[in-house]
């Protein structure tokens, strides 16, 4: 008997905005089914889980647009190439896995040449060489829209060293890597720059001082050095997250996966001199910053107790905070002591 659709659309209208993407992707994921064994965890983490025998794949896809997650007119065409893996790859450490294929969904308006697409692969093979990982496959086709870059990654790890975003438990202690905000005050630059330049096409760009965040949003890095170095000291995280969003966010994405409370603290938070003082030129406040702007591409992770010793005096891993047991309270201690509740930010794409 064909398959027929009972459902049909109601007359009701509801704005996706509103729902928000989290709202949106948890409709979706309500209305799905596994039914493979082998698809061990479905939607809700940064990567799905696959029994492959000994290990378990995991498979995740990014999508970067043109006007939306990106603007030509500063983003060098080898840039957005190697940053579209890069996002995808840190999905894969966000499961504490080793990212192995990609397959590359590319959209081309008619304003693209060849040489244009040349310059795009030459970054995804850079990140391709950098993190060892293969392109396999993809598909092309007209765009009417822009860019189009539909990344899928396919990584692997042991089914017991893989982290989710449920693990943590009570007493954990809240880690996250390098430092936050600086992504986002990168992108207030080059927005300002591009401004300038609108207004005065003989303006040259003026970018110094701010290398290190243009930096940041420029050339983001999925961290595979945390990956390997926990995988050296035999440490696996009771749960982790990368940051695409911001700390605020993904932290309330760990809270309620792991339905335990969040506490961190002002002073942990690691902020860099140049995102600090770009923030300031703006006239931004600099935790905010950390707290809630995107594209860092860190890692957030929690830790059993017991594991501190072994990371303690890590250069490049910063200990913020620790959980507790009521979910309910998502709290930031500020560096005056007051209680700040963490709450994420409105979801900019819609
Ligand atoms: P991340 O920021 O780590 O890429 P997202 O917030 O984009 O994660 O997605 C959260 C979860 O929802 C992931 O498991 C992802 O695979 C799933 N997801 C996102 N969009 C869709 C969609 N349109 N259909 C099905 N699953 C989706
Ligand atoms: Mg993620």
């Amino acid at each position: 008997m064909p398959f027929t659709f009972l459902q049909h659309m109601a007359d009701t209208r509801s704005e996706i905005a509103q729902l928000g993407e989290f709202g949106l992707i948890n409709k979706i994921k309500h209305n799905v089914s596994l039914r493979n064994a082998s698809s061990l965890v479905g939607i809700g983490d940064d990567a799905a889980v696959i029994d492959a025998g000994n290990d378990c794949v995991l498979l995740s896809t990014d999508i970067l647009l043109e006007g939306i997650h990106f603007d030509l007119s500063y983003m060098p065409l080898q840039h957005l190439g190697y940053k579209a893996v890069a996002v995808n790859v840190s999905d894969i450490a966000a499961m504490n896995g080793t990212p192995e294929q990609i397959t590359i969904g590319l959209g081309l308006s008619n304003r693209f040449s060849v040489e244009a697409v040349e310059l795009l692969y030459e970054g995804i093979r850079a990140a391709c060489e950098n993190y060892n990982v293969d392109l396999v496959g993809g598909d092309t086709t007209a765009s009417s829209s822009g860019l189009v870059l539909a990344i899928s990654v396919i990584g692997r790890a042991k089914r017991e060293r893989i982290s989710y975003r449920n693990g943590a438990k009570v007493n954990d202690i809240i880690c996250v890597t390098g430092d936050l905000g600086g992504a986002y005050m990168g992108l207030q630059v080059l927005v300002r720059e591009k401004k300038v330049f609108i207004d005065n096409p003989a303006a040259q760009p003026d970018l110094e001082n701010h290398e290190y965040v243009v930096g940041r949003q420029l050339k983001p890095e999925a961290r595979m050095d945390i990956i390997h170095e926990l995988a050296d000291l035999n440490i696996v995280p009771t749960s982790m997250i990368d940051i695409s969003d911001g700390l605020a966010s993904e932290v309330l994405h760990l809270s309620k996966a792991s339905n335990v409370g969040i506490k961190l603290f002002e002073d942990k938070i690691p902020i860099d001199n140049n995102t600090f003082d770009t923030a300031l030129e703006f006239k931004l406040d600099p935790i905010v910053i950390a707290m809630n702007g995107g594209e860092d591409y860190e890692l957030l992770f929690t830790i059993n107790q017991l594991d501190f010793e072994k990371v303690k005096n890590h250069p490049d891993i910063h200990f913020i905070g620790h959980t507790h047991e009521n979910s309910t309270q998502n709290i930031l201690i500020s560096k005056a002591g007051t209680i700040v509740p963490i709450q994420a930010q409105g979801w900019k794409h819609f």
